[in-house]
């Protein structure tokens, strides 16, 4: 039966760079879910990250890969708000934005075993559906949520992580088919990720 409402998929990140592991997970929750969009969110200054990339060129990096797809799209409300980019935030202002559509939270698995850790916990799942998506290296566990608001999905296995793509600029070797090939040349362009600052 057709969805009588728009329903949104949320993919947030810092996305320092985007790759492909971050456009499968949206590409396979889209078609499972039958979503109607995906939104990609990148972060603003995020507090668990020190020495991330400005946002201006993360930012730019998710329009130039997600470009492509007619169903793919890129929000500022993460990089234009002062501060660290907490996922409550994120939800209200892009249901403020979007009220009528139902909104689906994408993570990979490493991510959503933080979502304890997250600001104002029991809000998020009035706010949207949780998906958490299988990622190479990372256990999948779920327990002790919400069963109704929480999704497991298992998709293809993509062991590419941006910090493993920043060291192999870095090191001088190549992200070709790991990032999509517009990310390529605008790392190259603007000599992204050449020094890496200390932690
Ligand atoms: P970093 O190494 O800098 O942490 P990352 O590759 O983990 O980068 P993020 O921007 O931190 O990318 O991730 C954004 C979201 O995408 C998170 O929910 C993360 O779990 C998910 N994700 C990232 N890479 C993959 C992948 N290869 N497969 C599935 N999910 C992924
Ligand atoms: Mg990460």
């Amino acid at each position: 039966m057709p969805h009588t409402r728009r329903r949104l998929g949320i993919m947030g990140g810092t996305f320092d760079p985007i790759h492909h592991g971050h456009l499968v997970a949206a590409s396979e929750v889209a078609k499972h879910f039958d979503l109607d969009e995906v939104v990609f969110v990148p972060t603003g200054e995020p507090y668990q990250k020190r020495n991330v990339t400005p946002a201006e060129h993360r930012y730019l990096m998710s329009v130039v890969a997600t470009a492509s797809n007619p169903r793919f799209w890129v929000s500022r409300v993460d990089i234009d708000r002062d501060g660290p980019t907490y996922t409550i935030d994120t939800l209200r202002d892009i249901k403020a934005r979007e009220p009528d559509a139902d909104l689906f939270f994408i993570t990979g698995a490493d991510a959503f075993t933080d979502i304890v850790g997250w600001k104002d916990v029991d809000q998020l799942w009035e706010l949207a559906h949780f998906i958490s998506v299988t990622r190479p290296g990372h256990k999948l566990e779920v327990s002790g949520y919400p069963e109704e608001r929480v999704s497991l999905l298992e998709i293809p296995a993509l062991a590419i992580s941006s910090t493993d793509c920043r060291a192999r600029v870095k090191a001088g070797y190549p992200v070709w088919y790991l990032v999509p090939d517009g990310v390529v040349q605008y790392i190259s362009k603007h000599h992204l990720y050449r020094e890496i600052p200390k932690q």
